[in-house]
């Protein structure tokens, strides 16, 4: 057997991430690699810092990056602010919420449920009303873009509901960070993850965090150890928050760092609120366009995702032929449903750097031909 090397199809990523990627961050990640306590690795380290408080809009101290996915972040925040028994609101709308319910129980957190229809944004009545009969509640968790969905949920209200009953708020903003308006210190989320590939237009494998004061505090004040070596927050600190003597930790993927904050620049100099913008106005062009060949958005208007738009698959169409001759023919990937949604909808990303119209005319061309 004869081996060669590796070759990727020039596929255009129209899922719910990854996405394709500026050429420049690509340019970025093949720079050579450096040492993670390398002097100039820490100086690029600290630029990440403050690329990220600047993406999340905080002023956090803790706010750095997680070496692997938004999975990693998910398991992170909850590992560090759960301690076994802590009651923990999880609002629930889709596959994702129901992964926060799996690794509490895990933690032996104590889960209660928020539940909403599936391609709903969370009710935040439904909350209040929980919270009112589980006033002993320590952590309120709620994830900001659904992307099982669909379905944006308004956070900032969320999370002024669950601060009036004194708990500490976890935030998922895995698909919306870079993509959807959000102000972790104005509306006050505790805690929050994310991931690379999604709004951040960043290849996968990365997940940048952010912890306010108050989260810390409940984070040092806990009765029993934290059960992670790799995800304890008191050891990333002395990596991520140790001044000129950092102590290692794990080996950071240099080269991907040098992709997420090549990412993160780009950003910055488009100006997070223009990019904001732009996901909408792409997504509004994008739903004008899908209507006008025959599909309907699944979420009701004003709680979609910007830059994930998810429609009802027509009756009698065999949507995993659909995909894979996007795919043969068109080299285009987009999103099937997940979980209960498997089979009734498809996911169609307009992320970061593919979020234009070029993209958009692309994606409508390839489904009006498969179609
Ligand atoms: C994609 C996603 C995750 C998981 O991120 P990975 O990078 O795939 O590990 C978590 N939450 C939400 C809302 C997501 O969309």
């Amino acid at each position: 057997m004869s081996y060669k090397s590796f070759k990727p199809e020039n596929r255009f990523l129209m899922g719910p991430g990854p996405s394709n990627v500026n050429p420049k961050v690509l340019e970025a990640m093949s720079k050579l690699p450096l040492g993670h306590l390398d002097p100039q690795f820490i100086e690029l380290m600290n630029d990440l810092k403050s690329l990220l408080k600047y993406t999340f809009k905080t002023e956090n101290e803790n706010t750095f990056v997680l070496s692997g996915p938004g999975s990693l972040g998910m398991e992170m925040c909850l590992v560090n602010l759960i301690e076994p028994g802590d009651k923990v609101i999880v609002c629930v709308g889709g596959y994702f919420g129901n992964r926060m319910v799996q690794i509490v129980e895990k933690i032996g957190g104590q889960a209660v449920v928020v539940k909403e229809k599936w391609g709903r944004a969370i009710e935040p009545q439904k909350l209040e009303d929980v919270l009112n009969v589980n006033p002993d509640t320590k952590i309120a968790v709620f994830v900001h873009a659904e992307t099982s969905t669909g379905a944006l949920s308004n956070i900032k209200q969320l999370s002024g509901i669950a601060h009036r009953k004194s708990c500490i708020v976890l935030a998922d903003v895995v698909t919306s960070l870079g993509a959807v308006d959000i102000y972790v210190d104005e509306w006050n989320l505790d805690a929050v993850y994310s991931c690379s590939q999604k709004g951040l237009a960043c290849t996968a494998g990365m997940s940048p965090v952010t912890f306010s004061e108050r989260a810390v505090a409940s984070i040092k004040n806990r009765k029993t150890p934290i059960k992670s070596w790799f995800n304890d927050l008191n050891l990333l600190q002395g990596y991520w928050n140790g001044g000129a003597k950092r102590i290692y930790h794990h080996t950071a993927p240099s080269n991907q760092y040098y992709g997420l904050h090549e990412a993160l620049l780009i950003l910055k100099e488009e100006g997070i609120e223009n990019a904001w913008r732009r996901h909408k106005e792409n997504s509004a062009k994008m739903i004008s366009r899908l209507k006008q060949i025959g599909l309907e958005p699944f979420v009701p208007e004003g709680e979609r995702i910007p830059n994930l738009i998810t429609v009802k698959i027509p009756d009698g169409i065999d949507e995993a032929k659909v995909r894979s001759e996007l795919l043969n023919k068109h080299n285009l990937e987009i999103g099937a449903g997940l979980g209960e949604l498997a089979g009734k909808i498809w996911r169609i990303g307009l992320m970061g750097y593919n979020s234009n119209e070029k993209m958009i005319d692309y994606c409508i061309n390839a489904l009006k031909d498969v179609l």
